[in-house]
């Protein structure tokens, strides 16, 4: 395909993945990310402030493709501890590696609910409890206010790990520079970020329902299995829902790819192993090796990142991965359902999206899936995925 390129950052449009590198790399200011109609922020320039500096199309990963690794090591895994092997949404290794990187007095990013705006934001270990950085969140994470602490972390000589989709490490990566030895970057086989527009408005509609603010939401609980995974949605009055994450409007629209950001369809960052350790599901385990508590896929793409895993030593578990062929894993592939989903958000609003267009469209992925005789998961082989 061939490399797309921008004038200028406004140009860049539905390529953009929203990392927001460009807007913290702007030294006058100029540029700001807004909300565009569908709930994803995207820039926009100021022409009063912008001195044409171009600092912002050096940052583009569209512009400028990061270098690409092969991955070095290959592992299935989980963490030992069962507690921590059930902290994590599949086998705790993030969890670990974050311990190590705290343990050495670094410093750890990653996403958390936060309550104040009803978003998911990048924050640091600092910032927040390690526990509230651990698990997937099911919308596109704001990570712009942490890219400068990473920067200040790493100027003071500390161990920084940080952990995003492909597409913040790509824009943190090109933020930062040559500025990156003591930096341990962490992603993950990335199946597309859902709306955080749509994310916010529906933790409104709940609050509505309820009468009370919710304090914080969980996508990937796994007391029923690491399969049939639960959310939990706790309440301002001490009230704790819990709901099969497959009948969860947030969840399905996500996973059924109705809500995911434009370029993440095309997206094949997760591909390019940007970062030096990339984590994932391994939902393709042997039936024998699988208890259903969870397992971890991970794959070491730098000798720093092949360092860092081992340093875990027995703090993990392995399990075999026989034949790793990386052609079996995609992201959420574009579905046509994709504009009429945003079409009755913007028409009629997350209620109405999350009423009787989800139950219409749950019954009708309910037929398709008992005829094709597919599981849930994602990112698993085509031959299972899940369709339009
Ligand atoms: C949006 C999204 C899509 C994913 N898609 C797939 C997939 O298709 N296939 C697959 O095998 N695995 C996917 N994963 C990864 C998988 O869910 C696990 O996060 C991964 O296996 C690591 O598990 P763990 O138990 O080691 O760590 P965990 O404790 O689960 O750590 C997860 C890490 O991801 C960070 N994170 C969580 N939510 C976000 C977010 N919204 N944006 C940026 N960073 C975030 C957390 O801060 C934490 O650092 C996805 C994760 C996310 C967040």
């Amino acid at each position: 395909m061939a490399k797309a390129t921008v004038k200028d950052i406004e140009g860049i449009e539905y390529l953009c993945t929203g990392c927001g590198a460009c807007a913290i790399a702007c030294p006058t200011g100029a540029l700001m990310m807004d909300r565009d109609a569908e709930g994803f922020d995207q820039p926009a320039i100021d022409n009063e402030k912008c001195i044409a500096c171009s600092v912002c199309i050096k940052c583009c990963q569209v512009d400028n493709e990061p270098n690409e690794n092969e991955p070095i090591q290959v592992a299935g895994c989980y963490a030992s501890d069962p507690v921590a092997r059930a902290a994590g949404s599949s086998g705790g290794v993030f969890g670990l590696l974050a311990d190590t990187v705290q343990k050495q007095g670094g410093v750890v990013f990653g996403a958390v609910y936060d309550a104040a705006t009803r978003s998911v934001v990048h924050r640091s270990s600092e910032e927040v409890d390690l526990a509230r950085i651990l698990r997937s969140k099911y919308a596109q994470s704001d990570a712009r206010s942490c890219y400068r602490d990473v920067e200040a972390a790493l100027k003071f000589g500390r161990r920084v790990l940080f952990c995003g989709t492909p597409c913040q490490i790509a824009g943190l990566s090109l933020y930062l520079g040559d500025m990156r030895d003591n930096l341990l970057a962490v992603d993950f086989f990335c199946h597309g970020v859902p709306s955080p527009g749509m994310f916010s408005d529906y933790v409104r509609l709940k609050e509505s329902r309820r009468g009370v603010p919710v304090t914080d939401v969980t996508f990937r609980e796994k007391e029923h299995g690491w399969r049939e995974q639960h959310m939990r949605w706790y309440y301002a009055d001490g009230a704790v829902e819990e709901e099969a994450s497959l009948d969860n409007c947030q969840y399905f629209f996500f996973l059924h790819n109705y809500s995911l950001r434009r370029s993440c369809y095309d997206c094949d960052l997760y591909r390019r192993h940007l970062s030096d350790v990339t984590l994932a599901d391994y939902w393709l385990i042997d039936e024998e090796n699988d208890d259903d508590l969870g397992t971890s896929l991970v794959l070491a793409n730098t000798r720093k990142g092949e360092a860092a895993l081992a340093s875990l030593g027995g703090a993990v578990t392995e399990v075999p991965v026989k034949g790793f062929d990386m052609s079996v894993y995609r992201h959420g592939y574009a579905v046509s359902k994709r504009e009429e989903f945003f079409s009755v958000l913007a028409d009629a609003g997350v209620e109405a999206v999350c009423g009787d267009y989800f139950e219409k469209e749950h019954a009708r992925m309910a037929r398709m899936n008992r005829l094709r005789n597919a599981g849930g998961g994602h990112s698993v082989p085509p031959s299972a995925g899940l369709g339009d």
